[in-house]
């Protein structure tokens, strides 16, 4: 192996969580090298949000995110909370909103974070190497020799910051994972999150005829529940309440969707029926819900007339498919679309209070890459910078 550069910490991924880990090793005057495979720094934080990244949120608690361990999170959410990133934010005067639920986006871009975490990795001289990938890994008298297309790497602490799968086009890969596998870590099986869902031919063609009409819903899976708005779209369903509960949906589960905000349709259907007899149905539903939803609930049960001619029975049928819509998506858009990925490095294998892996001295797993996934609105960067903070201040 050529001469090999040393530093005391190399990290892998120059996404939100490398890059929180890389300024808080320096400020403890650690000799730290970011490299990431990309040509450009985080790519996920430019794109998030719409351009105006959901940064984090006010509400953060171990109970927004989805994991097989789910105290694994409060020990880093508690390290570096919400408020200290907002601090940061604050000093950098960076301008932001809550948008709603304690969503907080920036006002202008995403490139203000961005920007940010720049100036503070400058400031304690981290080492940025982008276009750099790593060809392997070699641990050897307790030191990691990492080679490169472009240079050779010698670090006591090595951290794993390369993300989850989704949108590979933009340089998620699997090489966390590998790594992993590498020095026999478990990994919880991983699946796309935060994901549009797709259904069989019958309700997508009916579903597509709806396409850009979005209606707040509640969805559930069992005692899951998201309530949010929803987005009819020519591929199936997509809007915040499908996104959020496609993280805890895995094949041939049902989901229950209620197109009606959790008031019973039927109620108000039947005291319709002796108030206004002679109203056709669709129009009675219509006032409820949109026109175009209304009519394709008629359609769906076959039912239409003035009301007085429907059946007390058929009303209750409507009323459940409203209320009580099941079914079974056949699938998601997959991590080409996902926003995150579910699952990834198992907890159990990870000190929570130093993202150390137990069995495996200086070798650190931050951010996405870890079984943990936030819910929407800004809980995903809030773990990336959180778990980012332990990690650089243990490695
Ligand atoms: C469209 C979209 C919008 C989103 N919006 C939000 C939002 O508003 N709020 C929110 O909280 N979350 C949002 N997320 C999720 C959030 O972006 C991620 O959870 C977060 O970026 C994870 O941070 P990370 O540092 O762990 O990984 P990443 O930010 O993915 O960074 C990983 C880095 O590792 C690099 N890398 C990958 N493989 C290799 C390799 N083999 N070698 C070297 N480098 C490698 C990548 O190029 C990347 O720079 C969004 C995600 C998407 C896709």
């Amino acid at each position: 192996m050529e001469k090999a550069i040393k530093y005391d910490v190399l990290i892998i991924g120059a996404g939100a969580a490398g890059f929180m880990c890389s300024i808080e090793a320096g400020k403890r005057g650690k000799s730290v090298c970011l490299i990431d495979h990309s040509t450009k720094v985080a790519e996920k934080i430019r794109i998030s949000g719409g351009g105006r990244c959901n940064f984090t949120n006010l509400n953060t608690n171990q109970s927004c995110f989805v994991s097989s361990n789910n105290n694994f999170c409060k020990s880093a959410l508690n390290q570096y909370t919400q408020f200290d990133f907002i601090e940061l934010v604050d000093k950098h005067k960076i301008k932001f909103h809550e948008k709603k639920l304690g969503q907080l986006f920036c006002d202008y871009s995403s490139q203000e974070i961005i920007d940010m975490l720049l100036r503070e990795s400058r400031k304690y001289n981290v080492a940025l190497r982008m276009d750099t990938k790593v060809e392997e890994i070699n641990y050897i008298s307790e030191k990691y020799n990492i080679k490169t297309n472009k240079i050779n790497i010698q670090c006591k602490s090595l951290v794993i910051a390369t993300g989850g799968l989704s949108i590979p086009k933009i340089g998620a890969s699997s090489f966390g994972y590998d790594v992993a596998r590498q020095f026999n870590i478990n990994i919880i099986k991983t699946y796309p999150g935060l994901v549009p869902l797709q259904f069989d031919h019958g309700l997508l063609t009916d579903f597509s005829k709806l396409s850009g009409l979005s209606v707040n819903a509640n969805i559930s899976i069992g005692k899951i529940a998201f309530e949010d708005d929803l987005l009819f779209t020519h591929k199936g369903l997509s809007g915040p309440s499908v996104l959020q509960i496609s993280s805890y949906w895995q094949s041939s589960r049902n989901i229950i969707i209620d197109f009606y905000k959790n008031t019973d349709i039927n109620k108000l259907l039947i005291e319709q029926k002796a108030k206004n007899p002679k109203k056709e149905i669709q129009n009675i539903l219509a006032t409820f819900l949109p026109r175009k939803l209304a009519l394709l609930f008629c359609n769906l049960e076959n039912i239409n007339g003035q009301i007085a001619n429907i059946k007390n029975n058929q009303i209750k049928a409507l009323s459940n498919k409203i209320n009580n819509f099941s079914t079974i998506p056949t699938g998601t858009e997959g991590y080409r679309m996902a926003e995150v990925t579910v699952g990834g490095i198992d907890t159990k294998e990870i000190s929570p209070k130093t993202m150390e892996v137990k069995k495996q001295s200086g070798l650190y797993f931050v951010g996405e890459v870890l079984d943990i996934t936030g819910h929407l609105g800004g809980y995903n960067f809030q773990w990336a910078w959180s778990s980012g903070y332990v990690a650089g201040n243990n490695v």
